[in-house]
């Protein structure tokens, strides 16, 4: 388990944290899943209602993603 976190944390340090939920999302749709899988991610899923927020921050470095150019040209 302590692996797998430290793999996660690796992939997703490096994508920005707006888009996070997008790629776990497809990453959900893309693969087969057990009904316990499931029940675990609709349990996951529950407890982050509690602290979900209206929009993601971006915290990238400049250049990391394009949410900087984004901001930008508003
Ligand atoms: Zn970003």
């Amino acid at each position: 388990k302590e692996a797998v976190r430290s793999f996660t944390n690796d992939i997703f340090n490096r994508i920005c944290r707006k888009s996070v939920g997008n790629v776990v999302g497809s990453i959900i749709e893309d693969h087969v899943l057990s009904f316990d899988d499931i029940q675990r991610l609709e349990e996951i899923l529950e407890m982050k209602k509690a602290f979900a927020v209206e929009e993601v921050d971006c915290q990238c470095t400049e250049g990391q993603c394009d949410c900087h150019l984004h901001h930008h040209g508003e």
